[in-house]
């Protein structure tokens, strides 16, 4: 029999380093980030059933009205939903699957699944996310400043996770996570 693989909840405000992290813990074939649904627009670059699924508001619509979503939530106007079909096959199967998702998603989550592991990743500082933000340069002056706001307010919420790691030098960052992940497989389970 295959052992199930962990649910892992991994938030970070915009512009925190979490999509270069992923790459990096993507490397390892023992985990999988699910791929959510979002009615916002692709940025360039970015593929559909890739980076998201692309869907119109009634798309979406209709797939909450058909319980397909695991989670779903609104951010910064736009919604979006991890899909159950992203999450439970490869669990079964015995990968981690990670989701990549904001603080109301994951408190939801932390209902559904509480044996899921919850990570926040932080910045070193609001100043040098807005930094981030405005050097990766795909979103307006005026988006940047949503997001920094946003991200302020989801800085608060780090203390309702597990792990909180902060994002100062990519290298450290990846190895923190990898710690954790060690430390989590040789807890000894009490019920
Ligand atoms: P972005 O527009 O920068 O790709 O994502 C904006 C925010 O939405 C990020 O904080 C990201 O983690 C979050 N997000 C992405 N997918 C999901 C999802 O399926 N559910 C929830 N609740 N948040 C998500």
């Amino acid at each position: 029999m295959t052992n199930k693989g962990r649910l892992i909840v991994f938030s970070a405000p915009s512009g925190c380093g979490k999509g270069t992290m992923l790459a990096e813990i993507l490397k390892d074939k023992n985990f999988y980030c699910s791929i959510s649904a979002t009615t916002r627009s692709p940025r360039r670059n970015e593929v559909d059933g890739v980076n998201y699924y692309f869907l119109t508001k009634e798309d979406f619509e209709q797939k909450i009205n058909n319980n397909e979503f695991l989670e779903y939530a609104c951010y910064c106007d736009n919604y979006y939903g991890t899909l159950v079909s992203e999450v439970d096959d490869k669990l079964n199967a015995g990968i981690n699957v990670i989701l990549e998702i904001e603080v109301q998603g994951a408190m939801k989550i932390r209902k559904l699944r509480p044996d899921a592991l919850f990570i926040f990743i932080s910045p070193p500082s609001v100043d040098e996310l807005r930094r981030r933000l405005k050097k990766r340069g795909t979103e307006s002056a005026e988006i940047v400043e949503k997001r920094v706001a946003q991200a302020e307010k989801e800085l608060t919420f780090a203390s309702e996770y597990d792990y909180n790691i902060v994002n100062a030098e990519l290298e450290n960052a990846i190895s923190d996570f990898f710690a954790v992940i060690r430390a989590e497989q040789l807890k000894i389970q009490k019920n």
